[in-house]
């Protein structure tokens, strides 16, 4: 199946029951056994669930793979890829990560004995020389939060693997989307998903994901998700398979609109500089044209009067764009990640990274375009 059929098909069969197109919403805890132990499958729904397995099939199809894992949240699906590891293990992750996974591997890993390297995964000797022999994890996230750094996922994964073929490679493919971008058939072995954003695409769910392909590691990942209980709820599980349903035809319009927006601020006098792969200034233009097939919706920016009052003014006036947290849904969002999505980073660690105070992120939507770039036009001549 090709992946315009599989975001609709791929993994789902019609309930047999009642023939339902759609998996119906099992919302049930237990299954009845008609002797100890012998059930149909399922006998208790932080184990499995038969709507979570639907999603759960589906998420495997879309990443070309053979398990998937649904989450209560982005973060508790990285939470259980990090509870693979022990005490000792070091990890080195990219050094401009969505804040919660930051706050996540800093404040809570690292008080069990877990160590982090952060390095600017834009050039892959920066994550090879920090391999070392207690490296068990690398974890990339392309394109990146908020900055749009490119990662390049296949010369990473072979000059990791080259070094250690034991240390695992995962990729947050969140912004990305398998529509845009599949990690697993460039040499990672997980892929993580906020499918809050993209995937569910409508901003009405909180949801993780994790797809492998490697059975082994599927089964240490479902017993921690098991022992562990952050599991997907069948309600939210049915929200996400209908909301993958037209990933597709959502990602086409996010990327034309999310290219039509950046060209509009790059040629704007009142806007300094744009982040976004697609143009080809982009220092990694090269590697994300050949492991993306479009640039996505994501654009950040900078005005060209960088005080935090301008961005600010900017910040509260738009009428398109909603000033809200998250991203990857229909309707256009503007965040101010300093103080938003990535106040959980320290300052001094901010700053650094070129997170500063005039930074601007958008989430592009799938709105008439006409009526973005007037917002937008609008906003910037106030
Ligand atoms: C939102 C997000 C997360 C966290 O996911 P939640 O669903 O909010 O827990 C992780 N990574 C990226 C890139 C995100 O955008």
């Amino acid at each position: 199946m090709n992946f315009n059929t599989k975001t609709i098909h791929g993994g789902q069969k019609h309930e047999e029951a009642t023939g339902s197109v759609m998996p119906p919403i099992f919302q049930t805890s237990t299954y009845a056994q008609s002797s100890p132990g012998q059930h149909k499958g399922y006998e208790y729904s932080r184990a499995a669930n038969p709507t979570r397995t639907a999603l759960e099939n589906n998420f495997a199809a879309i990443e070309n793979c053979t398990h998937g894992f649904a989450f209560s949240s982005g973060l508790s699906a990285i939470d259980c890829v990090l509870k693979m590891l022990s005490s000792g293990d070091e990890v080195i992750a990219g050094d401009d990560l969505y804040g919660g996974t930051y706050r996540m591997f800093t404040r809570m890993f690292e008080k069990y004995g877990l160590n982090f390297q952060f390095v600017d995964t834009n050039e892959v000797t920066n994550v090879t020389n920090a391999v070392s022999q207690s490296t068990k994890l690398v974890w990339l996230e392309t394109p990146t939060n908020p900055l749009m750094k490119i990662a390049d996922i296949e010369k990473i994964s072979e000059a990791v693997k080259a070094k250690d073929p034991n240390i695992l490679i995962a990729v947050d493919n969140t912004f990305a989307t398998p529509y845009l971008q599949q990690p697993l058939n460039l040499g990672a072995d997980i892929v993580m998903h906020s499918a809050t954003k993209y995937l569910g695409g409508h901003s009405d769910l909180v949801m993780g994901a994790l797809m492998v392909k490697d059975k082994n590691l599927a089964e240490k990942l479902h017993f921690i998700q098991f022992a562990g209980g952050a599991i997907a709820g069948p309600m939210d599980a049915f929200l996400a398979l209908r909301g993958i349903k037209t990933l597709h035809v959502r990602m086409q319009r996010h990327c034309e609109n999310g290219r039509a927006i950046a060209e509009f601020l790059k040629n704007h006098h009142k806007v300094g500089e744009v982040y976004y792969p697609g143009f080809k200034d982009h220092p990694n233009h090269k590697v994300a044209k050949k492991q993306m097939r479009d640039f996505g919706g994501m654009v950040s920016f900078r005005l060209s009067d960088k005080s935090r009052e301008a961005a600010f003014k900017f910040l509260e006036n738009t009428r398109v764009f909603t000033l809200a947290e998250s991203l990857g849904g229909v309707e256009s969002l503007v965040n101010h990640p300093a103080t938003m999505t990535h106040a959980s980073i320290p300052e001094t660690e901010r700053i650094k990274i070129g997170v500063t105070d005039s930074l601007i992120r958008l989430s592009v939507g799938i709105e008439d375009i006409n009526d973005l770039i007037d917002d937008l036009r609008r906003t910037l001549t106030l």
